[in-house]
């Protein structure tokens, strides 16, 4: 029996699985502000079934402590998310769940395992998982492997090329980095600087060919750097109508043909994609962590 969790910033998602794959069983609510009350639902969903839990994965929003040599592994780390800056997930799962082996990641890192085991990237070595929502983040996947080093990459947070134009009038939203990719590109960038949230600008706003320019800069700068065997674009703004259809002729013209590859060559249909798992990559990434943890 394997147990998944997709901690959000707004809403958890635990699932039961017998091959990692199909969900059982799933119960979802809000993240709240209480840690400890978020954990123990979970611990309560997964001690309610006729089967014990054999292994556990965690995804979880971030920043966190992937780092399973650190003393504050499985730690919610810098998170101005209030009551969750320095939460031990893991410590709180571990009082609830004794001795069950659990693995623990960031979402997007579970997300990019999840599409890579059984969504856009069945059958391939490495993969980037992009989600553009009311942050942006990414995970990556490498010869099979998830990609960790300090902590865990921060592709969110990368510079993106800014018209001068807009570098006078918008600021960007970031706390941290002002105009990073994330602090022009967010939801919440979106809702900054048209007055209007993301999802309520018309296709033919010219808020959507900015867009199209950031993440298409941020694509290109992640294929010049991981040489990725596909990138997955996800979430509530990356699933914008026809975004991802603006997104890859100019990544390809970004590149300008210097990466030489079919999949550069064809309009990158094949290779800048839509998460095959939709809302469901992240939990199917956590089941996919605890298989690695049961192995
Ligand atoms: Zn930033």
């Amino acid at each position: 029996m394997l147990g998944g969790i997709e901690m959000g910033g707004t809403k958890m998602v635990c699932a039961v699985s017998l091959d990692g794959r199909s969900v059982l069983a799933e119960v979802r609510y809000p993240t709240g502000s209480d840690p400890a009350a978020a954990m123990a639902r979970a611990a309560d969903f997964f001690l309610s079934h006729d089967r014990p839990l054999d292994a556990l994965g965690v995804g979880a929003f971030g920043p966190c402590d992937p780092s399973t040599t650190s003393p504050t592994y499985g730690h919610i780390t810098t998170t101005p998310k209030p009551g969750w800056a320095g939460a031990d997930v893991l410590g709180l799962l571990r009082g609830r769940l004794g001795g069950v082996p659990i693995a623990f990641d960031t979402d997007v890192n579970a997300a990019a395992l999840g599409e890579l085991r059984c969504g856009a990237g069945r059958g391939l070595e490495s993969l980037v998982y992009l989600t553009i929502g009311t942050g942006i983040g990414g995970g990556a996947v490498a010869g099979g492997r998830l990609i960790h080093g300090l902590t865990h990459p921060e592709m969110g947070h990368i510079r993106v090329r800014r018209p001068a134009e807009e570098i006078g009038v918008f600021p960007g939203v970031c706390p941290f980095h002002g105009d990073c990719l994330e602090g022009v590109a967010s939801g919440p960038a979106l809702a900054a600087r048209w007055g209007v949230p993301g999802p309520e600008l018309p296709p033919d706003h010219p808020a959507w060919e900015l867009e199209a320019n950031y993440l298409a800069e941020s694509v290109a700068t992640l294929v010049l750097v991981l040489s990725p065997q596909r990138i997955v674009v996800g979430g509530g703004v990356g699933l914008a109508p026809r975004l991802i259809e603006r997104i890859r002729p100019r990544v390809l013209a970004l590149i300008g043909g210097y990466v030489r590859h079919e999949q550069l060559a064809e309009g990158a249909e094949e290779f800048i994609v839509a998460p095959a798992l939709g809302d469901q990559a992240g939990v199917v990434g956590a089941l996919c962590l605890a298989q690695d943890a049961l192995a």
